[in-house]
């Protein structure tokens, strides 16, 4: 009887291995980028090494949001002038409409360079809140153009003083009255108020049903009355964030972006966009010119007769760097690939952000590590991403937080498997 089962066992086995063989011949596993993707990201690392890293001498961005005009608008010429123009842009709209992969590719190049702000890029063109193209067709001619055109400034206001990583218990109010909502509230922590001639503000609705269809997007004229920029918070990063209060301020029912009570879910797919490409994509691309640094400075740095590269503590830096990187880019491209082809990529995008914020702030630091003192000064793009990397393990949803719902999603699955 054993006998018999173990042949039946071993006949399946078999079986199972030629449908895999026969698998593996058909479609292949291929884990290089598709020659068009090859040719992009060579493009835009050309256009880094030849405009951008020279750029770091004279500019490296400081309090003021986004760069200056007399750097921004000869670089945008070249850029339209490669066709890298409006990258995240359908292109009804006249956008490349590039999937998602793709501008992680661009911006893994692109984050090579400190001579790009970090929250404020607009070197492939307008920043447009993605939210706009949820506008209707008023809105569009009023908003969404506007914007492409390169003529207005939106900024997104959604944290509060006591609703950060908690956003859905925001308190800030938007009461209906006749064509009109009265909006009442305080946002903190708004990057780009300062210039923007919009806010997208999220607020409540229904205070029932909150994040289920109680929150609302709405667009509100900074110049209305009752709309007060109360302070700028300085941060550690060199940009100040403001906050903004809002006292019964009157916004037209027409200024609603979507339906109401579908503000929440909006805001929230555009963030889990930004949390592969901003969160992800980028700090792959700091770490892997870190990295390249390190390994540079340490050929050439001699210390007691020999070069550091021939060090072993110097060695194993580099070498856990290398794996690490090599670890957080395969997840990215892995999660985009998969966004693209609309799946279900929640859980995957956690890890990711928590895999490459964490492992770019430690390339960075072993980077200024092996650079020694000269690492720590401001002559090195190094002490700029240490500081910036710091920052997003808390923005757009701190490392703990993401930690906790990737756990309660995993655990929550198994249970019901
Ligand atoms: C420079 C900058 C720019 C920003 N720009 C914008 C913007 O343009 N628009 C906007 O709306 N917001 C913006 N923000 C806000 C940002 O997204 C929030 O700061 C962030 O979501 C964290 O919220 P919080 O600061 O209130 O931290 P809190 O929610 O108070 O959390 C504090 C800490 O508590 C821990 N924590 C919280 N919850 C949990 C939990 N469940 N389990 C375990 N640990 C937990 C985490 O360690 C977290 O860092 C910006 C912030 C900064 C600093």
């Amino acid at each position: 009887m054993e006998r018999i089962e173990r042949l039946k066992l071993r006949d399946k086995t078999s079986e199972a291995i030629e449908r895999s063989k026969a698998r593996f011949g058909e479609l292949g596993m291929d884990f290089d980028l598709p020659e068009e993707l090859q040719m992009l990201k060579e493009t835009v690392r050309r256009f880094v090494d030849r405009e951008l890293i020279p750029l770091e001498r004279e500019y490296r961005p400081g309090e003021e949001e986004g760069m200056p005009e007399h750097l921004l608008k000869p670089l945008q010429e070249k850029t339209k002038a490669l066709g890298l123009w409006m990258l995240d842009v359908p292109q009804e709209y006249g956008g490349a409409g590039l999937d998602l992969l793709s501008r992680c590719i661009i911006t893994e190049e692109l984050s090579r360079s400190v001579a790009v702000p970090f929250r404020h890029v607009e070197i492939f063109g307008p920043q447009v809140r993605p939210v706009l193209f949820h506008c209707n067709e008023d809105q569009k001619e009023r908003f969404l153009f506007p914007v492409l055109r390169g003529e207005m400034q939106v900024c997104f206001a959604q944290t509060e003083p006591d609703a950060g990583s908690d956003p859905a218990s925001m308190k800030t109010r938007a009461v209906r009255d006749g064509d009109y909502f009265i909006v009442n509230g305080t946002k903190r922590f708004i990057s780009g108020a300062g210039r923007a001639d919009y806010a997208q503000v999220m607020a409540v609705t229904d205070p029932e049903k909150r994040a289920r269809g109680g929150i609302t997007c709405l667009m509100v004229d900074m110049k209305s009355p009752g709309v007060i920029l109360e302070r700028q918070w300085p941060t550690m990063m060199g940009d100040a964030p403001w906050q903004i209060v809002f006292e019964d301020v009157r916004v037209p029912a027409a200024d609603v972006i979507g339906k109401v009570g579908e503000g929440f879910s909006l805001g929230q797919s555009w963030i889990q966009e930004g949390r592969i490409r901003g969160h992800g994509a980028r700090p792959v691309g700091i770490a892997q010119r870190a990295l390249d640094m390190m390994i540079d400075y340490a050929h050439h740095r001699v210390t007691f007769g020999r070069p550091l590269a021939e060090r072993q503590a110097v060695q194993f830096m580099v070498a856990d760097s290398a794996m690490e990187l090599h670890a957080a880019r395969l997840m990215v491209y892995e999660c985009a690939w998969r966004h693209d082809r609309g799946e279900d990529v929640r859980n995957l995008s956690y890890m990711v952000k928590i895999t490459c914020a964490e492992m770019a702030g430690r390339v960075v630091d072993r980077s200024i590590q092996v650079h020694g003192g000269v690492g720590l000064t401001r002559d090195l793009p190094l002490e700029w991403w240490y500081r910036q990397l710091r920052s997003i393990r808390i923005t757009e949803g701190a490392t703990e937080v993401l930690r906790w719902r990737l756990a309660q999603n995993l655990m929550r699955a198994r249970k019901h498997d």
